[in-house]
């Protein structure tokens, strides 16, 4: 299939872009990596009037560390976000979770941006930015907003963008002192979706767990925060020695539904083992650093 026919425009910065999205509401699209948006103009899924190209926002690429968050820019591509010494330091879990992300040729292109505003269930960053707490601060012609991820995430492919709106950088607290992290997925193959994944961070005094936040994606709608997973974890000392209640807190927390050539049993179990998996690394984990 081919795409409906649609005018192309690649403004030369910001204020033009927010400008023309505000002027053509629904009818304008954001273009930014058009790793996920070109299949779903092919596929006829969407049939915007106007692509607006941000190409021209060089503002919004960019990897920078201001205070205790790091902070990227919505065009920044997954490739840079890889290969960022401030993420590797300072974003261990999105270091890896990223690796996950499709193919070299995908990443080159594929912006962080896109990613959080295609919300795709079974994508990692999106989990990341949950189970980390982060900031997404969205701008229109009108001004800017910040949105928690928590509130972000509304449904499958949906989020808490309004027509006219962009997302302009996503803000990450940095990785402190006694934070662990765990990251784990299963997919068919490498760099396909995840069938189920799990990113959790664990703070920590000598190695027991005082708070935690444990994110379920791929087989749920949206990212999910597990709270009787991380209850659970609270008070217990690393490496987990008894792994038991796993099963039943993770069945309380999601209910993963059925889909093609998947039951949502299947995807229960697979998040559970996923779970016990990564609770168990994440006594391997790289401490924090301290920021001050
Ligand atoms: C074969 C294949 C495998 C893939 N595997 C994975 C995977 O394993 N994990 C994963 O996470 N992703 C995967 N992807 C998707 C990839 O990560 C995309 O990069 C990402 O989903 C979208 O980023 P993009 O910059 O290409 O956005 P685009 O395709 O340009 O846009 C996607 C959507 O977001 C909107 N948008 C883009 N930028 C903004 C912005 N700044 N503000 C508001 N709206 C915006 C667009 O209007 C559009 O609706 C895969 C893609 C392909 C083709």
């Amino acid at each position: 299939m081919k795409a409906r026919n649609f005018n192309y425009v690649r403004p030369a910065g910001l204020a033009e872009i927010l400008s023309l999205l505000e002027r053509h509401g629904e009818g304008a699209v954001p273009l930014a990596g058009g790793q996920s948006l070109l299949a779903t103009l092919n596929m006829r899924l969407s049939s915007p009037e106007l692509l607006v190209d941000l190409g021209g926002a060089e503002d919004l690429k960019y990897i920078s560390l201001e205070r205790d968050e790091i902070v990227i820019g919505a065009l920044t591509t997954h490739a840079e976000v890889l290969s960022s010494p401030i993420v590797q330091k300072g974003l261990p879990l999105v270091a890896e979770a990223v690796r996950h992300v499709a193919h070299v040729a995908i990443r080159n292109r594929g912006t962080i941006g896109g990613s959080l505003a295609y919300a795709d269930p079974a994508a990692e960053l999106p989990a990341c930015a949950v189970a980390l707490g982060a900031t997404i601060v969205v701008g229109s012609s009108r001004g800017n907003r910040t949105v928690a991820a928590e509130s972000f995430f509304k449904g499958m492919f949906a989020t808490a963008l309004k027509p006219g709106e962009l997302i302009l950088s996503v803000r990450f607290p940095a990785q402190q002192r006694e934070r662990r992290w765990a990251f784990s997925e299963l997919s068919r193959r490498r760099g396909d979706f995840a069938i189920a994944g799990m990113a959790a961070v664990a703070d920590t005094k000598k190695a027991t767990i005082t708070d935690a936040r444990v994110v379920y994606f791929g087989c749920v709608e949206r990212p999910t925060l597990a709270r009787r997973v991380a209850e659970g974890m609270c008070g217990k000392t690393l490496p987990l020695a008894d792994s038991a209640w796993i099963g039943e807190a993770v069945q309380a927390d999601i209910t993963p539904l059925d889909s093609p050539g998947w039951r949502g049993s299947t995807k229960l179990q697979l998040a559970t083992v996923l779970t016990r998996r990564a609770l168990h690394t994440m006594q391997e984990s790289s401490l924090g650093i301290d920021w001050a």
